[in-house]
């Protein structure tokens, strides 16, 4: 038995998701005429409580055309510095939409009004970049899956606006953020211009992600989909897995974090664990002790087929998803508490 917890990206479609898909009605989507894609791009907006939205085959595109719609070139995005939109899109907020990044350290990732307004840069002044964005990320992945509640959204989206600045969610894993905080999807979309979500994580679709935006936005948005190459022809078949995903596998993510924090109070208690972040969702980062590298911990570990990954020089990150149950649990657990160094 493998256990992979490297990611949440590497489940595979369930038989039910299977035949959703083999049974999904298609056409070409880029004349627009693919009745699957337009089934999930109207669930996801209605879902959100937005008026539009546009599938694309991955959060980096979803993300990048976020920050694009919202921004002119010389302006500044505010957001957390181990942002994904930042640290693992290859730079592209630099080269698609040609502006800069105010980089903040947050709350765990997690920003606040003040964060906000001690970043704003004095628009009057033609030295500063232009602020013209606040990016916020839920749940935030380099920080073991920390989440806002959307009341603390609220407040950072009421200000942003006050002082003319448009909102991007980074919300790749936004359904294991509302599985603890229990906000409503629907009230998200009235504190945002734009909105990510990844079908192709917790939820467990093959592949695709979603921007939900303001009306006004969507034809600049499918506009900039297409010239980065993201128009698709029969994509209805992606999309009839979105559509399964989003109706049959929301409810299940708490037992991914139920499974999340076992691993986390199991590994707590080791003597080669120096620290462990927070779990608060589907997330486990953990970091070792200094005379014994990832490297090794995860040799020992895929001795046993249990594959985890190194994130960073001293830590490890395992995140758990529908493609790891119960028994891969008792196995893994089982090894964590045999491993000795
Ligand atoms: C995975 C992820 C994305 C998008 O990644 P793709 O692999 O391009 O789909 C965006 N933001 C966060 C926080 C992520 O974890």
């Amino acid at each position: 038995m493998i256990v992979d917890l490297r990611s949440d990206t590497v489940t595979r479609p369930t038989r039910g998701m299977h035949e959703a898909m083999m049974s999904a009605e298609v056409g070409d989507d880029v004349f627009g005429e693919d009745p699957s894609v337009k089934a999930l791009e109207e669930k996801c907006a209605r879902k959100l409580g937005m008026d539009a939205a546009i599938f694309c085959p991955s959060g980096t595109m979803t993300n990048q055309i976020g920050i694009k719609i919202l921004t002119q070139p010389y302006d500044e995005v505010i957001c957390y510095k181990g942002s994904h939109i930042y640290k693992y899109e290859g730079g592209g907020v630099a080269g698609n939409s040609l502006a800069s990044v105010r980089l903040l350290d947050g709350d765990r990732g997690r920003l606040s009004v003040k964060d906000v307004a001690d970043n704003l840069n004095n628009s009057h002044d033609v030295h500063q970049p232009f602020t013209s964005v606040v990016s916020l990320e839920n749940t935030v992945v380099r920080e073991a899956g920390s989440y806002y509640y959307l009341k603390d959204i609220a407040l950072i989206s009421e200000f942003a606006r006050l002082k003319g600045l448009k909102m991007h969610l980074d919300g790749a894993r936004f359904f294991n953020a509302l599985t603890e905080t229990g906000d409503s999807p629907a009230d998200y979309g009235k504190y945002f211009d734009s909105i990510s979500i990844c079908l192709s994580k917790g939820l467990g679709a093959p592949v695709g992600s979603v921007l939900v935006c303001k009306k006004e936005l969507e034809v600049k948005a499918r506009r900039i989909r297409k010239v980065f190459g993201g128009g698709m022809r029969q994509a209805g078949f992606l999309a009839a897995a979105g559509v399964y995903a989003l109706d049959n596998h929301i409810d299940r993510l708490q037992e991914d974090h139920i499974r999340a924090r076992e691993l986390g109070s199991v590994l707590k208690n080791r003597n080669w664990v120096k620290s462990i972040m927070p779990v608060d969702t589907n997330i486990v980062i953990f970091s070792i002790i200094d005379r014994i590298t990832p490297d090794q911990v995860l040799a020992k570990l895929g001795a046993h087929d249990i594959k985890a990954i190194k994130f960073g020089d001293h830590e490890i990150r395992l995140v758990t998803h529908l493609d790891f149950d119960d028994r891969m649990l008792e196995k893994t657990i089982d090894v964590i508490n045999k491993l000795s160094f």
